[in-house]
Formats: structure tokens, C-alpha cells, sequence
């Protein structure tokens, strides 16, 4: 046998154990009763530990040192398997054993004191564990290494490629359009209804109407489930079983509607990996110890992102399904027609609450965290003038102050579980929605006729052709490239903001 099938067969084995791993987490966050809990960290921890064990034993380095004298130098999918493998194989060398162990640990407890802070809106309570978090997190840029800036290493966790410094570029080209843009919309007089939006929706019928446009955008439920949990979720255990779950609020119909719709577009890229990249390097995540087929978290955002808001929440798609939506609530519907409803779940509103944001300000709040985030990582920000720092950014771009540390500098769970440097995938993701969205309305004849006959196919397919098929076979860079002809950029997206909010608000 040679070398490389005997790699591929090892790194099967370790996929089939990333994806037992995410069946368990799967089940912990929809079916099982809180007495699992305790248990089931031990059973994840142990399927952790022996994907790692395998990742970094010697019969895995020993079939890639002679696959990577072995294989061809036109096979790119070889090549890229070899290097994913590789990538993981010389991080687990870098990381010292104690600081993973800390880290994991840290992890759990702030969690807990985290909740217990957000409670009592105290942040002198979360401190000391955020100082700890930060330094462990800086000892971690140390150990994986970093040219300019310690973020580089833990952004590239995330997302390949992408430096403090492109980041900041990002950043400062998006202010520059969305802030006089929000400027111009708070001084419009334009104060879209809303009310009908919080009358009573029954949670079956929200969950059949959601379940139809799920299928009509083509996710396929003979591969897929939608379940309920409390945060909404996709998860994969290989394209054959692509999961989502959403959440439902009987007097908030947009809740569980959006929420199925991003899933949903997560689900379509994971369903449409092509088939012969099931159980390899390239549909896992090796360096993360995480089952997944995209080619990182920003480019899985762009998806979720693309059909919900530049599909779902379009114009031409609420005068396409509104009427559906009518006649399933005749009643609560029966004094709304399409253009109000729509311009109803696109009302902008700067809000404190990150979750709850509307499509012009959702980027500041991602935008002030990752600021953030910079300052505590290079040392330039204290753990103690957070939440100072935290209400200046929201007075600064949004106008408001949050009334307590509940609402401000507690309000998300990213922190007290380690993840630094993951928030900015979000707005890369919106950044690269629009960038894919605008090369498929230039490549795919008639594609926005298809869209508003209610046709997802021809976009799908441009879709799982330039992107989904391709599993992580090539970086996000290079994706975005092939499909767009350029690298990442901001003028379609600020476009797309401009064109959409300056009609609604004239
Ligand atoms: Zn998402």
C-alpha cells in the first residue's frame, strides 16, 4: 500500500472520531437531560484526547513524512491533504501539554463564573478569570507563533490567512461607508411598522413555514434535521447528515424565520461537499479538533449570511413568499402586505444587544469588539478599563450607553470560553456574502429572474460549483478568487448597504 493511502486511511479514522464528537455535542445541546452533563464533558473530553493522540502519534507522522516524499506535484487534492495534516502535526508539536490543559480548564470554570457575572451584572466578579484568559491566550500567540501582531495567530484559527493589519484595513473601510450611512438613516423620518411582527405565532405553523423554505432553497432533509435548542445551530457529521436547529418566540415571528434561514445556508455548504471528500483531511478541521467541510469560519458566515440576508431578506423575496406566509397566518397577516412586511424585518435600529442587530449596525458591534480584542492581546487595553472602554466604543458608534455590564461588556459568552479572535469572521463573512453574490448575478444568466420566480437552484449551483464541492481544499483567499476574480473587498458589500438602505429610507 502507499504511503499516502495509508495516511488517508489514518486520517479517515480521525474524522470518524471529530465526527462521534460532534454527534455527542449534537445530542448534549438538543436531547439530553441536564444530568448527562457531567458525563458527557468526560466522554467528549476522551474522544478529544484520542483524536489527538492519533493526530500526533508516530504511525501518523510516519506515513506523512514518506507520503510527502511519495506524492505527485499536479494532485492538489493530495497536496492540500498532506499539508492540512501537516499544519496540525507541527501546531500540536508547538503547543505546550500544560498551557492546552490550562486553557481547557480556564475554559469550564469562567464559563460558569461568567454566567453567575452576567447575572448580577458584575464585572469585578468575571475580571480576574478574563486577565487569565487574555494572558493564556497570549501565551498561546507565543507557542503558535506570529509575525506582527500575537491576534495574527489566534485569528488564523478562524480564518486562514487574515492578519491584525488586514483586519484593521477592513475595519477602517467599512466605518468610512456604514457610519454616514446609519448617520443619514437616524436623521430620516422613515419609522417602518413593526407591530404585527409580535402578535401570536404558533410554534408548528412557524416551524412548517420555515421547513418549506428550507427545502426550496434545497436543503435536503433526507441528509438533515431541524431540531430546537436555545442558541441556534448547524452541525455535520459528514454531507450524509447536516443538522440545524432554531429557536421559536411565539410573539417574535423574525426569531426562529432568520434563524432557520442562516442555518440553512450553513447546511447547503456542508451538504454540497462533494462526495469523495467524505472522511478526509480536506472536510476537517485537523489543527482545531472540529468536523467541518468549509473552508473556514468566515467563508461558512458568507453562506449563512448570503441566504438569509441577501436572499431572505430581500424585497424580491418577500413579494415572492409573502402570500404563503398570509395564508398560513390569515389572521395575524390579514392587515399587511408584502412591501410593509418587508420593509418591517429590515428596520435598522442601533441596539446595545449584538444578536438583535439589524444588517447596517451588526458590523460596529463586531467591529468594537474585535478592537478590543487587539488592545488586551497586545497589552495596549487592561482587563480592569474594559468596560470603560466598552461604553466609549457603543457612545462613540452607536450613539448609546449600556445601562450596566449585563447589557455591555458581559453580553456575550466568547470570552469566558477562550475565543479570541473568532468574532471578526462575522464581518468578513458579510463582506464576502456580498463579493460572491455579485460574480453569481454577473455569471449565472438571469439569475435574479430565478430568484424572484422563487428558483434557488441556478444560485445553489453556481454556489456548490465555485465554493460548497471544493470542501477545504483551497483557502478562503483562493476561493474568493477563483469565484470572484479578486480578493476580499468591501465595495460590493457597501454597495449592497447603500443601494438596499438608502431606497427603504430614502
Ligand atoms: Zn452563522
Amino acid at each position: 500500500m502507499s504511503a499516502y493511502k495509508v495516511l488517508t486511511e489514518q486520517a479517515a479514522q480521525i474524522s470518524d472520531i471529530l465526527n462521534a464528537i460532534s454527534v455527542l455535542t449534537w445530542d448534549a445541546r438538543t436531547q439530553m437531560p441536564p444530568g448527562g452533563a457531567e458525563t458527557r464533558g468526560q466522554q467528549l473530553a476522551t474522544l478529544s484526547s484520542l483524536a489527538h493522540e492519533r493526530l500526533t502519534g508516530e504511525p501518523l507522522r510516519g506515513a506523512l513524512e514518506s507520503a510527502e516524499q511519495e506524492i505527485s506535484a499536479g494532485d492538489t487534492v493530495q497536496q492540500r491533504t498532506l499539508q492540512h495534516v501537516r499544519e496540525a502535526v507541527d501546531l500540536y508539536e508547538r503547543l505546550p501539554p500544560a498551557l492546552t490543559a490550562e486553557l481547557a480548564h480556564l475554559k469550564t470554570v469562567s464559563q460558569g463564573v461568567w454566567q453567575e457575572a452576567r447575572r448580577g451584572a458584575d464585572f469585578s466578579l468575571f475580571a480576574p478569570y478574563l486577565e487569565r484568559m487574555v494572558g493564556l491566550n497570549r501565551q498561546l500567540a507565543e507557542a503558535v507563533g506570529y509575525r506582527e501582531h500575537p491576534y495574527d495567530a489566534l485569528l488564523a484559527q478562524y480564518e486562514p490567512g487574515m492578519t491584525a493589519r488586514k483586519l484593521q484595513d477592513l475595519f477602517s473601510y467599512l466605518k468610512a461607508g456604514i457610519l454616514p450611512l446609519l448617520e443619514k438613516i437616524r436623521s430620516s423620518n422613515q419609522e417602518p411598522r413593526q407591530d404585527f411582527l409580535t402578535r401570536n405565532f404558533p410554534e408548528s405553523e412557524q416551524r412548517a413555514f420555515n421547513l418549506r423554505l428550507a427545502e426550496g432553497f434545497g436543503y435536503d432533509l433526507s441528509r438533515g434535521r431541524l431540531d430546537t435548542s436555545a442558541h441556534p445551530f448547524e452541525i455535520s457529521f459528514t454531507r450524509q447528515d447536516v443538522r440545524i436547529t432554531t429557536r421559536y418566540d411565539r410573539h417574535f415571528l423574525p426569531m426562529s424565520l432568520f434563524g432557520t434561514l442562516h442555518e440553512v445556508g450553513h447546511a447547503l455548504y456542508e451538504q454540497g461537499v462533494a462526495p469523495e471528500l467524505t472522511r478526509t483531511a480536506l472536510t476537517s478541521d485537523f489543527s482545531g479538533l472540529y468536523a467541518v467541510g468549509g473552508a473556514s469560519y468566515g467563508l461558512h458566515e458568507s453562506q449563512s449570511r448570503l441566504w438569509e440576508n441577501l436572499v431572505g431578506r430581500s424585497r424580491a423575496f418577500w413579494q415572492r413568499h409573502f402570500p404563503e406566509l398570509q395564508g398560513m397566518f390569515p389572521e395575524q397577516l390579514g392587515d399587511v402586505d408584502a412591501e410593509t412586511f418587508y420593509r418591517a424585518v429590515n428596520r435598522v435600529s442601533p441596539s446595545l444587544i449584538r444578536v438583535e442587530a439589524d444588517e447596517v449596525t451588526y458590523n460596529l458591534h463586531i467591529m468594537l469588539r474585535a478592537e478590543l480584542e487587539l488592545g488586551l492581546l497586545d497589552g495596549t487595553l487592561k482587563v480592569s478599563d474594559l468596560p470603560e472602554a466598552w461604553n466609549a466604543k457603543y457612545e462613540e458608534y452607536m450613539g448609546l450607553t449600556p445601562p450596566d455590564a449585563a447589557t455591555g461588556v458581559l453580553q456575550d459568552i466568547h470570552w469566558s470560553a477562550g475565543l479570541f479572535g473568532s468574532f471578526p469572521t462575522y464581518t468578513v463573512g458579510n463582506v464576502m456574502a456580498s463579493q460572491f453574490f455579485e460574480a453569481a448575478k454577473v455569471q449565472v444568466p438571469d439569475l435574479t429572474h430565478a430568484l424572484a420566480a422563487g428558483d434557488y437552484a441556478p444560485l445553489r449551483t453556481w454556489l456548490t460549483e465555485n465554493i460548497y464541492r471544493h470542501g477545504r481544499t483551497y483557502t478562503p483567499q483562493e476561493l474568493l478568487e477563483r469565484a470572484t476574480g479578486r480578493s476580499l473587498d468591501v465595495a460590493p458589500y457597501l454597495a449592497y448597504l447603500d443601494d438596499k438602505y438608502g431606497d427603504l429610507y430614502a
